[in-house]
């Protein structure tokens, strides 16, 4: 397979340099005070904060996605009827990586604008793209993944959530766990079980479900963070209309494959994975730029972030990369828990204060690290795809 051309290095830089025009003159600067890129990391100590906080990073962040949307920066390569303006995919990277340096974010949106897309464009019907996807890039919807079960996490050929045929649609039945944002959630893809029970792969469909319809029952957890972060949801006999199977019957498999590859790749390489740009900063604020050992601290995180960086642009310029999303959530994950161990040396006893300003936001991304090594698929299971589909290794 040929691949396509490089774009040209004169557009590159000039729509960089537009892109980066916009938003100086639009978006807060880190460490200033109208800084928001924390928003979305909740910590509450009671389920009705939680709540609370929630549906202020989902308006904060909505708002957000909202003007990146009037500007012309949301979806630039999405199709037209879409929302989008049918440009190359490369200029989302560029916006993605010029975002990631301001004090803003759309992680809130991360499940609808990374996720949603791929399995759309992928498996969905047209009138599904055009009804789902524009209210996406207007910050309208956020959306989250009804996936993991109590009894199925990396096994999800074993999920057991029921989907019966009812008039004009299925009837759904069964609990799930660990769904991230779906208190605020408006829709979710779902995987359940048309299938017999012990029909695995073969029996599975991914639906749209509509999280406001009756017998949706969202209880958030709380996380050794102490961040509410995730939720049990049950759902007893929710309506899925005919128009929410995405793919065909018995086709779940195939439409969860492609959901998992694009958040492997979307953890990867989304604007969380720029904390060496933030390491930076701590050792400026702490007046370590000229002592050694803080530069070999940063120097390593720098190049951790350097080599997924190239990962990602070889697979944005449509190289074929065996495993890719595997192997940048592999590299992620992992450089997300070394450069919070990093921060954690430079701050020495100051990291032990929860309420020091410079202190918590590593704190909270140390705590959060061991999570990180989970939700998408745990660092067993990336390895795993790697040996097999990567290195065609034979199956265990
Ligand atoms: C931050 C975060 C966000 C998440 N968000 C969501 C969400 O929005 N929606 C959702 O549905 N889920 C979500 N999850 C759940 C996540 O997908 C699961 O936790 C994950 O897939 C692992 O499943 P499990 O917890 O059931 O662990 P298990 O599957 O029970 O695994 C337990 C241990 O066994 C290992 N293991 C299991 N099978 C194998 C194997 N074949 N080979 C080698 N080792 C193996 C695992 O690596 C792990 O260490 C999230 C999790 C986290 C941490």
């Amino acid at each position: 397979m040929s691949n396509p051309p490089e774009p040209d290095a004169a557009d590159r830089r000039a729509f960089r340099a537009r892109v980066r025009a916009w938003f100086v003159a639009n978006a807060p600067r880190k460490g200033t005070p109208g800084d928001f890129s924390a928003v979305h990391v909740v910590s509450a100590d009671t389920a009705e904060d939680y709540h609370a906080q929630e549906t202020h990073a989902r308006t904060v962040t909505g708002a957000w996605q909202r003007r990146l949307f009037d500007a012309g920066f949301a979806g630039r390569s999405w199709p037209r009827d879409c929302g989008g303006q049918d440009a190359p995919a490369w200029q989302d990277d560029a916006v993605a990586e010029e975002q990631a340096a301001w004090g803003v974010s759309t992680k809130m949106f991360a499940v609808a604008l990374e996720m949603v897309p791929a399995v759309l464009f992928g498996h969905g019907t047209h009138h599904q793209r055009v009804t789902y996807l524009p209210p996406i890039l207007r910050g309208e919807h956020v959306w989250c993944q009804l996936l993991s079960e109590p009894g199925a996490g990396s096994d999800l050929a074993g999920a057991q959530t029921k989907a019966t045929p009812t008039d004009g649609g299925w009837s759904v039945t069964g609990q799930k766990v660990w769904t991230s944002n779906a208190g605020c959630a408006r829709y979710a893809l779902l995987i359940a079980r048309t299938g017999g029970k012990d029909t695995r792969h073969a029996g599975l469909s991914c639906f749209v479900l509509d999280m406001a319809h009756p017998g949706v029952d969202v209880r958030p957890l709380r996380q050794m963070s102490g961040a509410y972060h995730f939720n049990e949801v049950f759902l007893d006999d929710v309506f899925v209309p005919e128009a929410g199977l995405i793919g065909g019957l018995g086709e779940g498999w195939a439409v969860l494959k492609t959901m998992l590859a694009s958040e492997r790749a979307a953890i990867g390489g989304g604007t969380s994975a720029r904390s060496a740009t933030q390491l930076a900063g701590l050792v400026h604020r702490l007046g370590a730029a000229d002592d050694p050992a803080a530069q070999d601290l940063l120097g390593a995180a720098v190049i951790r972030e350097r080599v997924l960086d190239l990962l990602r642009s070889r697979v944005a310029a449509g190289h074929d990369v065996a495993a890719a999303g595997p192997v940048t959530k592999l590299l992620y994950s992992e450089h997300a828990r070394l450069t919070a161990d990093a921060a954690m040396t430079l701050l020495g006893t100051a990291a032990t204060v929860t309420d020091d300003p410079l202190a918590a936001p590593w704190i909270e991304r140390l705590l959060f690290a061991p999570g990180l090594r989970l939700g998408g698929g745990t660092d067993e299971i990336q390895r795993n795809v790697i040996a097999e589909r990567g290195l065609g290794l034979p199956r265990r």
